[in-house]
């Protein structure tokens, strides 16, 4: 079985408040599963300090899809890696809706973090229209196959995270049922891209509206396989409480 991994994406949120508190929150503590917290930029690097004789992984939100240049206020894979984070979200709905990332970005970026050996998680899902209409699997189909491309994970390590857009900080969590309906397509597909072998030993993470009063149902299913945590990730206790419940 796979080994769940909880992720923590802050979005624009915390400081140095928030990073000290979970800083304080984690150290000392063992969790069976694998935790990652991704704060804005600036604070990656004091957080990676201050974890580092931690468990806990530090990732990025975003990356460039550039290696190097006059690129102003971009932030580059291998510079990531140099630092010490551990994976990069990448084409989150937020960056997809509002800095316009699209498919063909996001394959770029997945190469990037894979070439610097930092674990690409891509961020996919269908906004309320598109489910309403009935084309979810369409949407993640076109998402999957044109983001993953020309991707080589041979001895790589990478994560798919599927966050309906429709459930991304509304309280309005997708079903178990329903989520693990789409975890299986999204496996199914990966088995088409990298092979059944492969496919079985890649993780993909459930996001929108996950809480501790949720988080365990949906790890039970068995194609849920770890959670991206926005909002309640913004409070250390109630984080390291769906941690718990993800073990
Ligand atoms: P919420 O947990 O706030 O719904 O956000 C989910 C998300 O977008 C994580 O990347």
């Amino acid at each position: 079985k796979r080994i769940p991994i909880v992720v923590a994406n802050w979005k624009l949120n915390g400081g140095i408040d928030l990073l000290c508190a979970s800083v304080a929150a984690f150290i000392g503590k063992h969790f069976s599963t694998k935790i990652a917290i991704c704060p804005p930029y600036i604070y990656m690097r004091d957080m990676l300090n201050f974890l580092q004789h931690s468990e806990i992984i530090v990732g990025s939100q975003n990356v460039s899809k550039f290696g190097s240049g006059a690129y102003t206020g971009e932030t580059s894979a291998q510079m990531l890696k140099d630092v010490g984070a551990g994976l990069c979200l990448i084409g989150h709905s937020e960056r997809r809706q509002m800095f316009n990332e699209n498919d063909g970005s996001c394959q770029i970026k997945v190469n990037q973090a894979l070439a610097s050996d930092l674990m690409p998680v891509l961020c996919i899902g269908e906004n309320a229209q598109q489910r309403e209409a009935g084309i979810t699997n369409d949407v993640l189909f076109r998402q999957m196959h044109d983001a993953l491309a020309d991707t080589d994970i041979t001895n790589k390590e990478i994560c798919i995270a599927y966050e309906p857009v429709w459930a991304i900080g509304t309280g309005q969590a997708a079903s178990p049922e329903d989520a693990q309906a789409v975890h299986g397509f999204i496996r199914q597909e990966l088995c088409v891209i990298y092979g059944v072998e492969r496919a079985e030993k890649i993780h993909i993470l459930y996001g929108g509206s996950v809480n501790k009063s949720n988080a365990r149902e949906l790890m039970n299913q068995e194609d849920i396989d770890g959670l991206l945590v926005g909002g309640a990730s913004l409070d250390p206790n109630h984080f390291i409480e769906i941690c718990k419940q993800a073990e």
